[in-house]
């Protein structure tokens, strides 16, 4: 039998009726019994637009508290909140809401080319008139899916990840076993809601009676302020926006508030983990993904420079392992826990390959150290066998980048007679770098198989709407 609770957005208007639930830059705040009474009134309007337990309503919008209600509102009636990515082109859009089997759209402004799936403008939404007698969900049974979204396509085509509430609650609960949760609390989302890490820390905030500080966009200045003058004591970053916060501050400080610096989504290069220490900025490195509803591994600032390159250790009810390996191995990681998706939406073969005996196999390569520190190599479907030797593009890719005027680098494996394969190089340049500079600056780093048979010079390199490399479509550019 599912666990089943209060509502939690109810919950959290009876226990902290006036604080504060959402926070935005202008001064702005929401609190926790407006917000619910508003999402109760969205999940009335919904209902009058024939929306009843079990359907999928997409929604597509840029951070808001219109869109924050509407996922909300969804849970009020049992309905699954989908969640666009405002990055994809219309047609991908269209594609994954046929593929979610969506029914109505919601969204902040119209979506053109839509036949089969009815559409809602948020202000349209408002306009309708709510069903009065409409008897919205009191509780909430774990196991239910609550949400879905797309896993960025970076190998390959995009899945629908359905996390239910329990995969939210205990992502929430197992991030605040890690980091502590203290009374003073308020935590700065710069990353969009429509993506796991965003959508999970709003959820945070409802579980916790936590305010978040909401911005539209990530922008530089923004955040500096909403650490420095706004009492912010967490924020959730990618690399390139921590890069450009820490030359942001110069030579000052952040206050010493400011608790948390979570950093997921990828790999941190070494200069960077330096730099953040010198300026004492307490960094968290992460590892996870959307199928683990925000991260699943975490690396204290206590370990950070001790570790190098490490993203950690699992979160307090999850596991992980190394395929059939032991300690320093490289392998396929496989994770467990109970903020793991149960599986991908209408993907029985994804599902099947996916999920061993209740571990996920996360398509990442690692290894864990003696200590049980997990190092990401890269990503299983990109590793490169040339000669019989593996070969990981993030290695040569990480190299790369160290040589100055090098902004981007992209590594793929090519068909090759002699070898199989062949490792070559996709680069974007600030300067004028020859192929000889860039070889005789590999010669004594890498072993000379890793050595890029090729180096292309790109303008750009492709990426996805999470704006991740896309290795695969290098192949395309020779
Ligand atoms: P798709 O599954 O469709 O190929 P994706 O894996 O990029 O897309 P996400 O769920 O957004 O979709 O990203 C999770 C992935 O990001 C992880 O599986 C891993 O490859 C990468 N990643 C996350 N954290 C780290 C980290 N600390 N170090 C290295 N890679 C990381
Ligand atoms: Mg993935």
């Amino acid at each position: 039998m599912s666990t089943v609770i209060p509502h939690w957005l109810d919950k959290q208007a009876d226990l902290s009726p006036d604080e504060t639930a959402v926070e935005w830059k202008d001064g702005t705040t929401v609190t926790f019994s407006q917000l619910a009474e508003n999402s109760r009134e969205k999940a009335r309007k919904l209902a009058a637009a024939d929306v009843t337990k079990g359907d999928h309503v997409a929604v597509l919008s840029g951070n808001s508290i219109e869109m924050i209600e509407t996922i909300h509102a969804c849970s009020y009636l049992g309905a699954v909140a989908v969640l666009l990515n405002m990055r994809l082109t219309a047609f991908e859009r269209k594609q994954q809401m046929e593929d979610a089997e969506v029914t109505l759209l919601v969204a902040e402004a119209e979506e053109e080319a839509l036949t089969e799936i009815k559409q809602l403008t948020f202000e349209k939404l408002n306009q309708l008139k709510a069903s009065p007698h409409m008897q919205l969900l009191e509780e909430i049974e774990l196991s239910d899916v609550f949400t879905m979204m797309y896993t960025s396509g970076t190998s390959g085509f995009p899945k629908a990840v359905q996390h239910t509430y329990e995969n939210h609650w205990w992502s929430a609960t197992s991030s605040s076993l890690n980091f502590g949760k203290h009374n003073d609390d308020k935590w700065l989302i710069p990353l969009p809601l429509f993506h796991v890490s965003g959508l999970s820390t709003m959820l945070k905030g409802i579980i916790y009676g936590m305010p978040i500080y909401l911005l539209e966009k990530f922008d530089v200045e923004d955040v500096h302020d909403a650490i420095m003058n706004k009492e912010v004591t967490i924020a959730s970053v990618v690399t390139v926006m921590l890069q450009r916060l820490v030359s942001y501050l110069g030579e000052s400080s952040y206050p010493e508030s400011f608790r948390c610096m979570l950093l997921g989504g990828g790999p941190a290069p070494e200069s960077l983990l330096q730099q953040t220490k010198a300026k004492q900025i307490p960094v968290f490195q992460s590892y996870g993904m959307t199928e683990t509803a925000s991260q699943i591994v975490t690396l204290s600032p206590r370990d950070a420079l001790r570790k190098v390159g490490s993203a950690g250790k699992p979160l307090f009810p999850a596991q992980l392992k190394i395929r059939g390996q032991q300690a320093n191995e490289v392998g396929e990681i496989l994770v467990k826990g109970p903020m793991v998706t149960p599986g991908y939406y209408n993907r029985p073969e994804a599902n099947e390959k996916s999920f061993l005996n209740g571990w996920l196999a996360t398509g990442d390569v690692g290894y864990l150290d003696e200590e049980g520190f997990l190092y990401v190599v890269d990503r299983r479907s990109d590793l490169i066998i040339s000669g019989g030797e593996n070969i990981y593009p993030s290695e040569i890719e990480n190299i790369l980048l160290q040589i100055e005027g090098i902004r981007e680098a992209g590594v793929t494996g090519l068909t090759d007679k002699e070898w199989g394969e062949i490792p070559v190089a996709f680069v974007v340049t600030d300067k004028m770098i020859t192929k000889e500079e860039i070889l005789s600056f590999l010669k004594d780093k890498l072993a000379r198989y890793k050595h890029p048979k090729e180096i292309h010079y790109m303008d750009q390199l492709p990426r996805n709407a999470a704006n991740k490399l896309v290795r695969q479509a290098l192949k395309n550019y020779r």
